[in-house]
């Protein structure tokens, strides 16, 4: 029997998200895995004019969680970049790599509540098993014979139920995904130690309140995961609204790993002029002799969310035409 849930099983350990009188709290959260690019400024200025459309507030966390993969002194470059164009967040950015002890203290939790488990099978292992998702050969009730070794390295998966899990996306319609079959238990711990980037981002949305998230399509399918992590810990999901993703003629996602063209954090106007227009938003020709300023607050004043193409990718040669 699958279970039809919609944000409804609440376990009051966290706090909610929002009560139904909060203001609009969004937020941006770049990786520092490189500096700015043009993928990026389009989910930083969706999620900015959002926000400030709503009277909301508009955060900047730095997920700093994943140490091998990140680049020197981007965090600061993103945010010196942000700055430039104008982007002026709320209240402190956050650093995921300063969090470690509230993520340790949630998946103990959660380990507690019988809801995780420990992990020993390496990608071989379970690549030889071929199960198109992780089998839940670890599972608790799968290690009864087993004699296993607490200081063997482990993952932590999060157990999940046979459940679908459907949300309405503000851009991209109504979403479903059946968990257990297309994703299975999944790991909220590495076996190196690192925490996953699922389990930090609702840990974190929850604890600042976040309540409204604007970001790229590339993170549509792991909102099924985070709205079962919401669940399970009580949180009230937010709003989620994925922006398309800009794509290179190869239809790879523009990051850093592609090369993306670096955004010239010298000529802000031009690029944010760009940015509008793919965001379906159509400024007016004359913006583009205006400040930054003049051009945000045309952006704010005329944001209309339901004008960002809801269409998954966009082409990258369109920021040409
Ligand atoms: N840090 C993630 C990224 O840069 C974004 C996380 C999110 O917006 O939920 O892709």
């Amino acid at each position: 029997l699958v279970q039809r849930q919609h944000f409804c099983a609440q376990r009051p350990s966290l706090k909610p998200a929002m009560s139904g009188t909060s203001t609009y709290i969004g937020r941006f959260a770049p990786s520092p895995t490189g500096s700015l690019h043009f993928g990026s400024l389009l989910a930083a200025l969706a999620s900015y004019l959002d926000a400030r459309a709503h009277h909301g507030q508009w955060l900047v966390r730095m997920e700093d969680l994943d140490p091998p993969r990140e680049v020197k002194g981007a965090a600061d470059q993103i945010l010196q970049t942000l700055e430039q164009f104008g982007l002026e967040w709320d209240g402190a950015v956050w650093y995921q790599s300063r969090r470690h002890d509230r993520y340790q203290q949630v998946l103990q939790q959660l380990i507690d509540q019988h809801q995780a488990y420990r992990c020993y099978c390496s990608r071989q292992q379970i690549s030889l098993r071929h199960s198109p998702v992780y089998d839940g050969y670890c599972r608790p009730s799968n290690q009864i014979n087993r004699t296993l070794d607490p200081n063997q390295p482990a993952a932590t998966r999060l157990q999940v139920d046979e459940t679908t899990i459907v949300f309405d996306d503000a851009i991209q319609g109504q979403q479903q995904q059946r968990l257990d079959t297309e994703v299975g238990d999944f790991v909220i711990r590495r076996k190196d130690g690192l925490y996953a980037y699922q389990l930090a981002v609702v840990i974190d949305d929850a604890d600042q309140g976040v309540n409204q998230i604007v970001r790229g399509y590339d993170l549509l399918s792991s909102t099924s995961r985070q709205i079962y992590l919401q669940q399970r810990l009580g949180i009230t999901p937010p709003q989620y609204s994925h922006i398309p993703i800009l794509v290179n003629s190869q239809g790879q996602k523009l990051s850093k790993q592609t090369y993306a063209s670096a955004i010239d954090p010298n000529q802000p106007t031009a690029s944010l002029f760009q940015a509008l227009r793919l965001l379906g938003q159509n400024p007016p020709q004359h913006l583009r002799a205006t400040s930054t300023r003049e051009m945000l607050d045309w952006g704010v004043q005329h944001w209309q969310l339901h004008q960002v193409p809801r269409q998954t990718h966009l082409a990258e040669s369109l920021l040409e035409l």
